[in-house]
């Protein structure tokens, strides 16, 4: 099998295809801090891509409560358990991906889930880890803790859903990275199903086909950000073009957060997938839980987020969360706004680092009335 490398886990790896990495890679990065769990992403994406008959069952965006929340049930649970421990090597991860630990004759770790897996896509919702005895009362620090952790398909650099399907019906487009099924060519063999870690291929029963995630290409071709990204109530969501670390560019906000800040970090690069959707880490969970969610470098991305607005290009990159529909290119951190330029250098978004505070008279005098919020 060719090795390629895996900038994630800081060594090269095992993986069928060479050469997939595409010339610009579109990515997300999400902060898990800001999520409020109001599943709008999920529902927009619902009504935008997966409507349809065969459907019912796709959530190609889902949110789900951790640490008991799954869509589909177990997911991670399931592949972390046939997965097993896996060693460390200072920074590198010395444990083997889900490539290397393919059983014999398979290309990789993986399952198919249940149909009731996909029957129950909020068990979990809000359940918080930690017991309650009776009579007790919440204090600061306390053992109680739960967050919301919104899921797409990650369009991996070295996708096992690709690498899996024995039909080579899945694409990475090289344009953008972008991971899509060919409808034409699938048989539904589920291969794809099986060995996605984040079961983010989903089987269609009507079309006898699967399907998944499409990274809202047709928005991404005209410069726009994915829908999840753009209605998304809390701002959580950033959609721009990820560099490799070699390549990064401290003016494109997703570098900056991901390579020069390294805040946002991806998850559970232990598979071996390089995914490209990025998570700032919840800041008030154990260290262990987002350690195996998230990697070893989970306590110090906590660290800068708690002092995010000291490192002004930091708190500029994250205050252009939400802030335009355009995809950024570049942006600037200039007389206390930030700017984001788009593919054209055109500038499309301009956001102030402090919001100003307008505190206006208790007493309206043009409408003689009291104002209840003076601010
Ligand atoms: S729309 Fe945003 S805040 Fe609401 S659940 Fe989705 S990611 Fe979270
Ligand atoms: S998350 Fe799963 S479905 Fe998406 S590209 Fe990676 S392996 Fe394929």
């Amino acid at each position: 099998m060719p090795k390629v490398y895996n900038w994630q886990l800081g060594r090269e790896m095992d993986y069928p295809y060479n050469g997939i990495r595409p010339k610009r890679q579109v990515a997300l990065i999400m902060d898990t801090n800001k999520c409020i769990a109001c599943q709008t992403c999920t529902v927009i994406c619902k009504t935008t891509w997966t409507p349809g008959r065969g459907q019912e069952h796709m959530l190609w965006n889902n949110v789900e409560s951790k640490p008991y929340g799954f869509y589909p049930l177990g997911w991670d649970v399931k592949i972390l358990e046939q997965h097993g421990v896996q060693p460390l090597d200072g920074d590198t991860y010395a444990g083997k991906t889900i490539f290397e630990s393919a059983p014999a004759n398979e290309i990789a770790l993986g399952y198919i889930p249940g149909d009731q897996d996909y029957a129950h896509p909020n068990v979990g919702e809000d359940d918080s880890f930690g017991n309650m005895t009776r009579g007790a009362h919440l204090s600061m620090q306390h053992n109680q803790w739960m967050f919301y952790l919104p899921r797409i398909c990650n369009h991996c650099t070295y996708p096992s859903c690709l690498a899996s399907c024995s039909r080579q019906s899945i694409y990475k487009r090289p344009e953008d990275g972008v991971v899509l099924i060919d409808q034409e060519r699938c048989r539904g063999y589920r291969e794809c199903v099986k060995n996605c870690p984040y079961k983010k291929s989903f089987f269609n029963p009507v079309t006898r086909a699967s399907e998944k995630c499409i990274g809202c290409y047709p928005k991404i071709e005209k410069g726009h950000q994915t829908q999840c990204t753009t209605s998304c109530i809390g701002k959580i969501r950033m959609t721009g073009f990820i560099s490799t670390p070699d390549k990064a560019r401290e003016d494109n906000p997703m570098d900056y957060i991901v390579h020069h800040a390294k805040l946002a970090l991806p998850l559970y690069p232990q598979f071996g997938l390089e995914p490209n959707v990025y998570y700032i880490p919840p800041i008030h969970v154990p260290p262990p839980f987002l350690h195996q969610m998230f990697g070893r470098k989970t306590a110090a991305a906590i660290a800068t987020y708690r002092k995010a607005a000291q490192d002004e290009k930091l708190l500029g990159a994250l205050l252009l969360f939400g802030a335009t529909e355009r995809i950024i290119h570049r942006y600037k951190v200039e007389g206390g706004q930030t700017i984001g330029y788009d593919e054209t250098d055109t500038e499309v978004v301009r956001v102030p680092l402090v919001e100003p505070v307008k505190i206006r008279p208790v007493w309206d005098e043009a409408h003689g009335a009291y104002r209840t919020n003076v601010t």
